[in-house]
């Protein structure tokens, strides 16, 4: 299936065969959670990373001015070498970064190969029409990133995941600054999770959707009026400030929350109209964990 490429015309047929899930589905996971949030977790390198062996500078074999513009001798020659036109188009892009960005900008880069110490952690869905690079301008050293379907932060409580493994780097070796949410509009995994219907999670993505079943069930009780394809566009908003209240189940987050260290924001990003939404959870009014009562203040509307 092809996620987050979906139309919303086949999205009950794909969907509604999917039953309401118990909490406990990843029970058996063998990892016990208690365990696990004890271990002390040395995260290396850190931001201040000392021993990174640099190319030498301008001149190197690996660093150099030399023309980098693509020509169509280029592409014949990769074409002999066995390159496909998919591929010769992607090498044309990454030699015109390195010709109009790096080398351009190469004391930065420099400075990025010995360390990087990005103020963002962005969390976005990996829906490949939202690429927070690309629609929020974010450039090489500026936002730690993980992508995963429905732009979910699962509850600590769901234990080891690669999202919760990217939080935790960022947030205790490179101290970022800010969380950001992002989710989107026609998502594809949370069109998933609302028509999920059983107790048993088929498939892969269904056993990661499921961490948004708090926000599923905000959006039935709350609108219970609307369409289906409208109570997704619905849920698009609610899981991502779901994921925001499940930030705070994790202790480090939720300490330097507290502390002032950290903001954690949700952002929607709308395709269809090129709009972007900003929000931040409201820490005082919201419950700590994903299924009980939070709320939202300070939203933005950018267009
Ligand atoms: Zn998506």
């Amino acid at each position: 299936m092809a996620w987050c490429t979906r139309y919303r015309a086949r999205r009950i047929n794909l969907n509604r065969c999917f039953a309401s899930l118990t909490p406990k589905w990843n029970d058996g996971s063998g990892v016990g959670l208690e365990s696990f949030e004890d271990s002390r977790i040395t995260l290396a390198p850190s931001k201040e990373r000392k021993a990174v062996h640099l190319p030498e500078e301008i001149g190197s074999p690996r660093i150099t001015h030399k023309s980098t513009r693509f020509t169509g001798n280029d592409v014949a020659k990769a074409k002999a070498d066995g390159g496909s036109d998919m591929f010769d188009e992607i090498r044309q892009r990454f030699l015109e970064f390195k010709s109009n960005k790096f080398l351009k900008e190469v004391a930065h880069f420099q400075n990025l190969a010995r360390a990087q110490s990005p103020k963002f952690m962005v969390i976005a869905c990996v829906d490949s029409r939202v690429c927070p690079t690309n629609v929020l301008g974010l450039q090489p050293g500026e936002a730690f990133m993980v992508r995963n379907v429905a732009n979910l932060v699962p509850a600590i409580e769901f234990g080891p995941s690669e999202t919760g493994a990217a939080l935790e780097f960022a947030v205790k070796a490179l101290e970022v600054e800010s969380i950001l949410v992002i989710g989107h509009s026609r998502c594809a995994g949370i069109e998933a999770l609302m028509g999920m219907q059983d107790s048993n999670p088929r498939n892969h993505v269904e056993r990661w959707v499921v961490n948004g079943r708090a926000a599923k069930l905000r959006t039935e009780v709350t609108a219970p009026h609307l369409s289906f394809d409208q109570q997704c566009t619905h849920c698009e908003k609610e899981s991502v400030t779901q994921s925001l209240n499940n930030l705070l189940t994790y202790p480090w987050i939720k300490d330097r929350v507290e502390e002032g260290l950290l903001s954690i924001s949700g952002g929607y990003y709308d395709f269809v109209d090129c709009t972007f939404e900003k929000w931040n959870l409201d820490i005082e009014g919201s419950g700590p964990n994903g299924g009980k009562r939070y709320s939202t203040k300070d939203h933005q509307f950018w267009c």
